[in-house]
């Protein structure tokens, strides 16, 4: 789409509100012509070949995650992880390792020691992290050094910009840059699913002439592959920021639609953005609120019908039911 691209042309040379205007005015056009898939794409729904259902026979299930942007994201994790305690949630904080600002070990460790998860969000969030194969292949070492440092077990790309193959290299239980449906990213095509996938490390054995491409740098680990965990929920950005919703209407109903179909629940809220109106002439709301509703909503209409699941924990899932939840290709 031409107003995409001309977006992604000037951006560097834009100041902030010009750059939200023009980003306004694109995802506007995009959800005028993607009524069909978005929010909700009913050809999404079917589970995995031989899927036999969530732990303790739960009706779906529910994972809540967050990508922190910067040094005011920084600034709210904490409120917004004890937001989540005082309704009885927990959920992963996904922080820039070389970045905008540098995450202090002791936010790190009151997170998972309250029960929380720390993740790997991208390694500098330029928009580059695939521009090149050995680009990629430097960045991913950096990327594997705070995996370890950080004892995470997931990693999410800047941008939900994703290559599934190169991905291979990363010490990573699971990636989450990848979503059911969300026409709004700059790699606009979905996973076109609701439940949790695990991806195979292709074997490759020397002298073989069909070497996947973009798989010659991958090393095959003990796990053999990792599992790939789509998010199912419009991104807070999205809704609140773009779209300027007034009311968090949008993600009930597609909560109530994953639910209905017994799949994966899986939201990404910033919270840099949880000051943000979406209209502030027609409601006083913040994505605070909004996030908070939601989680109220879920509890008091689902009661104990859902697992409610860590991202490491979801991934350990599937890793274990691999032959439930590889795709079928
Ligand atoms: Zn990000």
């Amino acid at each position: 789409m031409l107003a995409r691209r001309l977006y992604y042309i000037l951006k560097p040379y834009l100041p902030r509100d010009v750059r939200i205007t023009m980003r306004r005015i694109v995802a506007r056009r995009v959800r005028a012509k993607s009524s069909t898939i978005w929010p909700i794409n009913e050809s999404t729904s079917a589970p995995p070949a031989g899927w036999s259902g969530w732990p303790d026979g739960k009706k779906f299930a529910v994972v809540l995650t967050h990508d922190v942007e910067g040094p005011e994201g920084v600034a709210l994790s904490r409120d917004l992880a004890e937001l989540e305690m005082s309704l009885g949630y927990r959920s992963s904080f996904n922080f820039i390792p070389e970045g905008t600002y540098r995450v202090s070990p002791e936010l790190r460790t009151w997170l998972t020691s309250q029960g929380f998860e720390v993740g790997v969000h991208d390694l500098n969030h330029d928009g580059h992290l695939y521009s090149s194969r050995d680009g990629f292949s430097r960045k991913a070492q950096r990327i594997n050094h705070y995996i370890k440092e950080w004892g995470a077990s997931g990693f999410r790309a800047g941008f939900m910009l994703r290559n599934l193959q190169w991905v291979h290299q990363l010490d990573i239980n699971y990636d989450a840059s990848t979503f059911d449906t969300d026409p709004f990213e700059p790699q606009p095509d979905g996973e076109g699913t609701i439940f949790p996938f695990w991806i195979k490390t292709p074997v490759l054995s020397s002298g073989n002439n069909h070497t996947p491409a973009g798989a010659t740098h991958i090393t095959p680990t003990k796990r053999g592959g990792y599992c790939e965990l789509p998010y199912t929920l419009p991104q807070d950005s999205t809704l609140f920021l773009l779209l300027q919703e007034t009311t968090n209407d949008i993600w009930r109903r597609k909560l109530d639609w994953v639910a209905a179909h017994g799949g994966m629940v899986l939201v990404n809220v910033h919270p840099d953005y949880l000051p943000i109106q979406g209209n502030s002439r027609k409601s006083s709301k913040t994505v605070r609120d909004h996030y908070a509703d939601l989680l109220r909503y879920l509890s008091e209409t689902y009661g104990q019908t859902y697992w409610h699941a860590l991202p490491r924990e979801m991934a350990k899932f599937v890793h274990a039911n691999k032959n439930q939840t590889t795709p079928v290709v």
